[in-house]
């Protein structure tokens, strides 16, 4: 199966994909996890992309996709794959396109997780103090969020025209979200 999780920052797009991994074996991709890893790593590319991403702003196209299609060519995406964080606007789905009409793939879903948004920044404090996030100060959550609804928000239209887009609604607890999920996904 074939994913695309859809939500605003601090909407559980990543808590839900670790939970749909544990059942359906497939890899939970996050271009948000590569990024910070190829800055831990401190390769040329981390390097450039945590400037910008510190700032809440969108690391350029050309280099979240190269990531992306390594990832997408090792052998465990051959099954499926979740995909958490990516597109995040609607040239990187006419891209993410692209590369899977390369590789002969086709996506089954795209999820869209609806929270308010004053349950979203509440989430996003409180991972704040746990986690100590270098993009989850108040004033980059504020922009993260605007990069969301002018830029990503529009990607679910995208999929609601090709009539995979589901929404889910992301109140409640966590194993709540994901049994309205397992009931989309059917598993
Ligand atoms: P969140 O969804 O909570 O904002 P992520 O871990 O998905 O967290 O992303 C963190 C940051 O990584 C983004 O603000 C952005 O700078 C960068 N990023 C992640 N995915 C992409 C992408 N597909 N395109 C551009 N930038 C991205």
């Amino acid at each position: 199966m074939r994913i695309v999780l859809l939500g605003a920052p601090g909407s559980g797009k990543g808590t839900q994909a670790k939970l749909i991994v544990d059942k359906l074996n497939i890899p939970h991709i996050s271009t948000g996890d590569l990024l910070r890893g190829a800055i831990a790593a401190k390769t040329p590319l981390g390097l450039a992309a945590k400037e910008v991403m510190d700032k809440g702003d969108l690391v350029s196209d050309e280099i979240v996709l190269g990531m992306l299609k390594d990832r997408l060519n090792q052998d465990d995406a051959n099954n499926g794959f979740i995909l958490d964080g990516f597109p995040r606007n609607v040239t990187q789905a006419a891209m993410l396109e692209d590369l899977l009409a390369e590789l002969a793939m086709q996506l089954d879903h795209a999820l869209l997780i609806q929270v308010d948004p004053d349950e979203v920044v509440a989430r996003i404090a409180k991972r704040a103090e746990i986690e100590g996030r270098a993009d989850d100060t108040e004033t980059v959550v504020r922009n993260r969020l605007n990069v969301y609804k002018e830029q990503t928000a529009p990607v679910a239209d995208f999929y609601k025209n090709q009539d995979i887009l589901t929404e889910v609604l992301g109140k409640g607890s966590i194993e709540d979200v994901q049994a309205r999920i397992q009931a989309i996904l059917r598993f």
